[in-house]
């Protein structure tokens, strides 16, 4: 295999460009262009050239290819981004919806699998396409972002129903669109007196740092509280200019959590979490969940046994400080509600005496106040 490198000078200048427009325009989106940056495996390039053919599209912007390697295909970036031929592959338990979001559209757009909260889907597209999406049945797939009209019936939806109190803004992703649309669109819910809490869920922060300008960031501080939702997977994914994205988020006042999705040769290890959970603290992220990755069709090779989560978080337990350690969480599939799963460390349950393993590996009775 030839070497590639990316230190060609107009990688290197569309990389660090601060257009976050300029960013999306030159974002690769073809095996072809894919094989000039990088040194593809035979499983990326017909992984690639499939996902060009059948629908789950590549879209990867210049900043955030160049954190990957070039050279190694096990790249965690590479991992995350680039298509395989493993995407081909159905195993047991693969669902086309996993989360059941479907079944649970109660106005267009609109998808409410709690009592208190609710999912609206604003655009189908986004700056990367994750070869781990939750939504590849509709990313991606043409639309762009949802007209005021288009989800007038969500709107309507929310003000019938004043329990709905939090409303998460996703899709696709939110930050891809442009400034006067997404801030219509923030405005609009945020008319509705019944809400409390918006929530942006999006990758941003991670693939697209130069979208976090001063601009978009005070044009939406007048609708908090405003919560930021995202994604960072990998310590690789925490370069300086993310951190300062992260940083001029919490300046503005957004409080940022952040939900990792564990995948396989990718952060299926204490250690890489640990230096990424400790990372996103520094730049005052919270690491909120570690989520198991649900099985949507095509992401079985990059998804763990339960037993891999729970052991990580045992070993992370009592290593790291509580503000930095999340929770492991499994969606159930079919959209019945999010679990924490985790260690055991009960041994024993007794009349008023509770026995615990702690993380010292050593086991304490907990004694009850009398009844
Ligand atoms: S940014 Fe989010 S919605 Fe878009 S492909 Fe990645 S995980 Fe899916």
């Amino acid at each position: 295999m030839a070497e590639v490198s990316l230190s060609l000078l107009d990688d290197e200048a569309a990389a660090s460009s601060e257009d976050w427009k300029f960013q999306l325009r030159h974002s690769v989106r073809s095996t072809a262009e894919l094989s000039r940056k990088l040194v593809l495996s035979d499983e990326e390039r017909t992984g690639s050239e499939r996902a060009e053919a059948e629908g789950f599209p590549i879209a990867i912007t210049p900043y955030y290819l160049s954190l990957a390697d070039p050279n190694d295909p096990s790249c965690p970036i590479r991992r995350q981004v680039v298509p395989r031929a493993q995407e081909a592959v159905e195993v047991p338990g693969d669902l086309r919806d996993p989360l059941g979001e479907v079944a649970h559209e109660v106005a267009p757009e609109l998808v409410q699998r709690y009592p208190d909260r609710a999912l609206l889907l604003v655009s189908d597209r986004c700056a990367v396409y994750c070869r781990f999406c939750t939504r590849s049945r509709m990313v991606g797939q043409g639309g762009g972002p949802r007209s005021l009209e288009r989800l007038d019936g969500a709107f309507r939806y929310l003000e019938a129903h004043p329990e709905l109190k939090d409303v998460i803004i996703s899709g696709g992703d939110p930050l891809a669109m442009g400034t006067e649309r997404l801030v219509e669109l923030v405005a609009r819910v945020r008319r509705i007196p019944s809400v409390e809490t918006i929530r942006l869920a999006t990758r941003v922060p991670v693939v697209l740092p130069q979208r976090l300008q001063p601009e978009l960031l005070a044009a939406l501080r007048p609708f908090h509280p405003l919560w930021v939702m995202t994604h960072f997977n990998h310590p690789k994914e925490l370069s300086e200019r993310a951190r300062r994205g992260l940083e001029a988020l919490a300046d503005a006042g957004f409080p940022v959590m952040n939900q990792s999705v564990l995948l396989r040769s990718v952060n299926d290890d204490s250690r890489v979490l640990a230096e990424l959970f400790r990372g996103l603290v520094r730049s005052r992220a919270r690491p909120y969940y570690l989520l198991q990755t649900d099985p949507v069709r095509g992401s079985g090779h990059l998804r763990t046994p339960l037993s891999t989560g729970i052991r990580i978080m045992e070993e992370l337990q009592g290593r790291l400080s509580g503000i930095a350690l999340p929770k492991f969480i499994v969606d159930t599939p079919g959209g019945m509600g999010k679990v924490p799963v985790g260690p055991e460390w009960v041994v024993h349950r007794g009349d008023g005496v509770t026995r615990f393993r702690t993380p010292r590996g050593v086991e304490v009775d907990y004694v009850d106040p009398p009844a």
